[in-house]
């Protein structure tokens, strides 16, 4: 659950501050992800776990109203994963999140899972790192597609990438990824430089980094694809919340991927499919729908 506040600037340490406005959205990655996928079409399954308190409820509620599966959704003692975020006034936020009973997401609870060759498994950075080892290895087994959104980033084991068809970064995550000094404003043509070395591609351990599709923002997205590199130009959309954008990103390419696009195709309707969800407050709720999409990119 996001509890976003908006203050007209941020408190000093031992401040006590009066806040504008208080907003309790559905939110998490795989949450938002999960509908993201969903409200493009997708028939969708969400592996993961909710607490046993106020929160859980209506997040359970909240995915059940979005038509996911949330058999895989379990109810666990202590608190729901949590972000308070704090927006000030036109500007700046600062975001603390708590895992909660997403830490209890455990690697058993996904091998059991039934993963068909014709599926594409999405797995993000907000359950522990060996559940989503575990995951990937179910899912090369079963014959199906994985990607992996590096967020929030932390560096993936060389079993892990192994597993994994598509890594989905944005600039700063690239950046870890592959041990460079880029990120920030203007970085698009030292990452495409990088995505068109090839071999070059790697962790800073050495190990070879396989599809991987960068999110720059405003400036849309890069990637490189079965070897070919694919720019995709940023939409010039009004602005009104970015929170969840990256994760309306990688649910919408997940869905299209599973839909049989190609990926050019399922890039283009990502990146169009994010460029509407920045245009609306929150993250979970703010996903548009196949409709929109589609006329979107008429
Ligand atoms: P994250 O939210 O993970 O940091 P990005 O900021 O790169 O990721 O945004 C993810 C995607 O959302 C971008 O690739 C783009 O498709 C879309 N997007 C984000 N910000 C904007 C924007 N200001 N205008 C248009 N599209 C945007």
């Amino acid at each position: 659950m996001d509890v976003v506040v908006t203050v007209p600037r941020l408190p000093a340490p031992g401040e006590t501050l009066a806040g504008g406005s208080v907003h309790q959205v559905p939110g998490g990655k795989g949450a938002n992800q999960a509908v993201a996928a969903r409200r493009l079409g997708a028939p969708t399954v969400l592996v993961g776990a909710v607490g046993a308190d106020g929160f859980g409820t209506v997040l359970s509620g909240f995915l059940d109203g979005e038509r996911i599966d949330t058999a895989w959704v379990r109810s666990e003692r202590g608190p729901s994963g949590t972000a308070l975020i704090t927006v000030v006034d036109g500007g700046e936020n600062t975001v603390i999140v708590v895992a909660g009973a997403n830490a209890a997401v455990s690697p058993a609870r996904v091998t059991d899972a039934a993963i068909r060759p014709s599926d594409v498994v999405l797995l993000q950075g907000e359950i522990p790192a060996e559940t989503n080892e575990s995951a990937a290895r179910a899912a090369r087994a079963a014959g199906a597609t994985t990607i992996l959104n590096l967020a929030p980033f932390r560096a993936p084991s060389r079993e892990l990438l192994a597993a994994v068809d598509v890594l989905v970064v944005n600039e700063t995550e690239f950046a870890q990824l592959v041990g460079l000094g880029v990120g920030g404003g203007g970085a698009a043509p030292g990452i495409e430089e990088l995505l068109r070395s090839g071999d070059r591609l790697a962790a800073p351990d050495g190990a070879p980094l396989g599809d991987v599709v960068v999110t720059l923002g405003a400036d849309g997205a890069l990637a490189r694809i079965g070897g070919e590199v694919l720019v995709v130009p940023g939409r010039r959309v009004p602005v009104v919340d970015t929170t969840g954008a990256g994760d309306c990103f990688c649910g919408a390419l997940g869905a299209s991927l599973a839909m049989g696009l190609a990926p050019a195709e399922a890039l283009e309707r990502a990146n169009a499919a994010a460029g509407l969800a920045v245009g609306r407050f929150g993250a979970g709720p703010s996903m548009p729908t196949e409709a929109e999409v589609a006329e979107a990119l008429s």
